[in-house]
């Protein structure tokens, strides 16, 4: 599969979304698109609206850092959102948006297929695990999931962002990425 041209092509089919985030810019992805690890945020922030790329403001800076933790960097992860459109005013993106959204999603980890997905917070459960209970009940653990024709082992963590307001909770992500630094190895391309 040719990678980047099915990649643009998605891209293109997102735009129609625009319409419905009215004066907001597209965000698509960052990181290397033959990477293992595919990480999944919520949806743009500010930052991230304005510069065209997730995880560039404050959780994108401690994302880095945890990342870093497990010798792990945007060269060698692939990162996106459910949401490529910042909701107004920073709300959580609406059950019609994720699945709505969904649909791209998983042509997107389709073209990707990394070899394990990092969810970051309920909108990302949601979305992939179709998970709408307390986080805690997938949070730390791998779930196998068969999106379109392939399976994917995804591990679940609290969100970066969460993890501002609530640093303490810092402890879970750390115990979480253990996990994925055992297999790290086998993630750096
Ligand atoms: N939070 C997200 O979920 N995604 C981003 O890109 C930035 C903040």
């Amino acid at each position: 599969m040719d990678k980047e041209r099915e990649l643009n092509k998605l891209k293109k089919s997102i735009l129609k979304f625009n319409k419905n985030f009215p004066g907001k810019n597209l965000v698509f992805s960052d990181g290397n698109k033959d990477a293992k690890l595919m990480i999944i945020g919520e949806a743009p922030g500010r930052t991230e609206d304005k510069l065209q790329k997730p995880f560039v403001g404050r959780a994108g800076k401690l994302l880095d850092t945890l990342l870093e933790s497990i010798r792990l960097d945007r060269s060698n992860v692939y990162i996106t959102n459910v949401v490529n459109y910042r909701p107004d005013k920073n709300r959580k993106p609406t059950s019609e948006e994720i699945n709505e959204f969904k649909k791209i999603l998983f042509k997107h980890i389709e073209i990707i297929t990394p070899k394990c997905i990092l969810l970051l917070g309920a909108t990302a459960v949601s979305a992939v695990l179709n998970h709408v209970g307390p986080l805690k009940e997938v949070r730390g653990k791998w779930i196998n999931v068969k999106i379109i024709n392939n399976s994917y082992d995804t591990l679940t963590t609290l969100h970066p962002a969460f993890l501002l307001r609530q640093p303490k909770k810092k402890k879970y992500v750390l115990r979480d990425l253990i996990q994925l630094k055992k297999i790290s190895n086998n993630l750096i391309l």
